[in-house]
């Protein structure tokens, strides 16, 4: 029987929560402490097969290979930038290309990881719509890039801060990002703090609001307009969730004390990056608890939009500042590699 067929039928162990792998087990007649050894295995040891699962009898490790997978995926290409960016490309089980991106910081790393095969939304600044959507990616695939990544890197303890922010709109594949989040945090196994977590979304509303309850992750919002008719020209999701109800569900969001959502604004020269949009946007969120990135646009799917200058966005800024908002301009890193915000789009590369 193929690989591909064999796995349909067997249990994906990634994708599991811990009350899954527990019931899991128990319905295989296994004792259900089990459960904990085998995820410490696979989120915290970064097992690749069961044989490695040494602490559990044989006769355990042999139901495991009959019943279950551990998901992998492969890393074929990796492409490193003048500033050391390095891009990922992974192929998954079914030859879906999705890419990371390991960012260096001063004393750490941060992944940005893909949530999805392609992505739905239609953002038309943005190289991942340009290829249409593929599929969700399963929590096992999420995890794995992170877990793949770490495999790599000669301190793992260094990767400690997670953005979901690559190709795909994570709160269109809601309880896999769920699940991927939850099994990342997990105390007991691969135990990543929530709060160097953070989730992109272009604005898909019920599920801001859900994601406040379920999980105490970081978010972050595509806004990158100051009123609908520029929104929707640039982010057809702003068709049917405007900015009324996404300032709203944002304004709705739990924060811990002194956390904010972050803003992300990608300036568009002659788009949305005028000082009227900026008061716009000032207006716009009054009341939430916000601090804006500006973006200068990356080079994306349609040449004739582009960055404004140096001086416009600092205008820009300014006058987001003098209305007391926190406010940066956040250069992306790894352009050479097309590997900056928006420009993913799991092609090889040459
Ligand atoms: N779908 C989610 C997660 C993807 S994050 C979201 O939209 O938030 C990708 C980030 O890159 C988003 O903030 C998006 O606005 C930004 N982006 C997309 N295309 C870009 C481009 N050409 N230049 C700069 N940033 C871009």
């Amino acid at each position: 029987m193929e690989k591909d067929i064999q796995d349909k039928m067997k249990t994906d162990l990634n994708s599991l929560s811990k009350e899954e792998t527990i019931e899991w087990v128990k319905g295989l007649g296994i004792e259900p402490y089990r459960a904990g050894q085998i995820r410490q295995w696979l989120f915290q040891k970064m097992a690749t097969s069961f044989d490695e699962m040494t602490n559990i009898s044989v006769t355990v490790r042999e139901k495991l290979k009959e019943k279950a997978f551990i998901t992998s995926i492969e890393k074929v290409k990796t492409l490193v930038s003048e500033d050391t960016t390095e891009k990922y490309l992974f192929r998954l089980h079914d030859g879906n290309l999705i890419e990371s991106v390991l960012i260096p910081e001063k004393d750490h790393f941060t992944i940005c990881i893909s949530s999805q095969a392609g992505c739905a939304m239609g953002c038309t600044f943005c190289h991942t719509a340009r290829q249409g959507f593929k599929r969700n990616l399963t929590a096992g695939e999420i995890i794995e890039q992170v877990i793949e990544t770490q495999r790599g890197m000669t301190d793992p303890d260094k990767l400690s801060n997670i953005v979901l922010m690559g190709m795909g709109e994570p709160l269109a594949n809601y309880d896999a990002v769920i699940t991927a989040i939850n099994n990342l945090i997990d105390q007991n196994t691969i135990s990543f703090s929530h709060r160097k977590i953070t989730l992109s979304t272009c604005g898909l509303v019920p599920n801001i609001i859900r994601l406040g309850k379920d999980s105490p992750v970081n978010l972050a919002v595509s806004l990158n307009a100051g009123d609908d008719e520029t929104r929707n020209r640039i982010m057809p999701i702003n068709k049917t969730y405007n900015l009324k109800s996404l300032i709203s569900a944002c304004k709705e969001f739990p924060l811990p004390s002194r956390k904010m959502i972050t803003f992300e604004y990608i300036l568009i020269k002659g788009v949305n990056d005028s000082p009227a949009d900026a008061l716009k946007v000032a207006k716009l969120l009054r009341g939430v608890r916000a601090k804006i990135n500006l973006i200068p646009l990356n080079p994306g799917p349609d040449p004739t939009m582009c960055a404004p200058s140096w001086d416009e966005m600092v205008s820009f800024q300014e006058i987001l500042a003098e209305n007391q908002y926190t406010v940066i301009i956040r250069k992306s890193k790894g352009q050479d590699i097309l590997a900056a915000c928006g420009q993913l789009s799991g092609r090889e590369l040459t």
